[in-house]
């Protein structure tokens, strides 16, 4: 299947929105029909592109309403859309644990981020300069789970899976088993680097044995192209290989800023968004030594920045 932007038939009433690069912000969304309605699964990073989906998708809403989202965890990007789905009649589910991070808060501090003066506020507007926090109400969930859950979509049964926590607390997958199609969040980073901003990753890789163990041929990831259970051992070689990276480091008593630094990427420099190693050994000595202290992700984004060398590739460029 191209990776385009667009809606994307998978068949037996499955749809997948993607959104080419992948990259921070650039995710997809799913929408599964059953009979007269059907469920939306993430609603995009801002209002202009939830309203773009909206309106290149109605020719299957018209005749199947959402009646549900799911949003598959409390990343802006996949739920800062809610509210042009929400509504009278409209269930809006996601897990507890990621319920609890769906606030004004996270919206006003994105908008807040991109406003700073600053290398890392720099960063920011690189990477979000094409999206628009200002003016995005909060909406959460309507109904929360924990563990595992289903949702009848017009006589067609929808299970939902908290593997979370693993990239943030309340990650879930979507499964349509009597399609063999999983929308998986951002459980799957499709040619570009996973973020493990909570963990820890021996979670994040079960979630990954969880999927492979599954019944299913066709898999929507939160960022990237359509892919099959070849994408979900990818994602799983990374996970197992930064954890072991950053676990021998530790052993070897180097401090966190040495261990990132002394990582040699090797094959996966090449992905974009390689940067995203520093939260990953981040997460490992979190787990290892509980007592280290917890940047928040704002200064998470000043380290990536800086290990993918955005202020000097600026100054080349002035
Ligand atoms: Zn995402």
């Amino acid at each position: 299947m191209d990776y385009t932007e667009g809606l994307h038939d998978l068949g037996r009433g499955c749809h997948a929105w993607l959104q080419p690069d992948g990259s921070w912000g650039w995710s997809n969304s799913g929408l599964v029909t059953g009979s007269g309605q059907s469920l939306m699964v993430d609603t995009l990073f801002d209002l202009a592109g939830a309203r773009r989906m909206l309106d290149a998708i109605s020719p299957v809403t018209d005749t199947h309403p959402v009646a549900t989202v799911v949003n598959t965890h409390s990343d802006g990007d996949h739920y800062f859309g809610n509210e042009l789905v929400a509504g009278e009649g409209v269930e809006i589910i996601a897990s507890e644990a990621a319920a609890e991070l769906m606030n004004q808060e996270a919206v006003d501090a994105l908008a807040g981020v991109k406003r700073l003066d600053s290398p890392t506020g720099e960063f920011a507007r690189e990477i979000f300069g094409p999206f628009e926090f200002e003016g995005i109400t909060s909406t959460g969930p309507t109904r929360t789970f924990s563990g595992e859950t289903s949702v009848d979509v017009g006589g067609r049964e929808v299970a939902l899976i908290q593997v979370g926590p693993a990239h943030t607390p309340g990650d879930t997958l979507v499964h349509v088993p009597d399609a063999g199609i999983l929308y998986s969040g951002d459980i799957l980073f499709i040619g570009g680097t996973p973020i493990a901003w909570a963990g820890p990753i021996s979670r994040w890789i079960g979630a990954c044995d969880r999927i492979l163990d599954m019944d299913v041929t066709t898999i929507v990831p939160g960022h990237g192209p359509v892919t099959d259970k070849t994408g979900v051992h990818r994602v799983r070689e990374y996970l197992t290989w930064v954890e072991a990276e950053a676990r021998k480091r530790f052993a070897d008593g180097l401090d966190v800023d040495d261990a990132i630094a002394s990582i040699d990427l090797g094959d996966y420099a090449a992905l974009p968004e390689y940067g995203r190693l520093a939260q990953n050994v981040i997460n490992v000595y979190q787990e290892l030594d509980p007592a280290m202290a917890r940047p928040d992700r704002l200064t998470v984004l000043g380290r990536i920045a800086a290990l993918e060398g955005f202020g000097e590739k600026q100054g080349e460029q002035d």
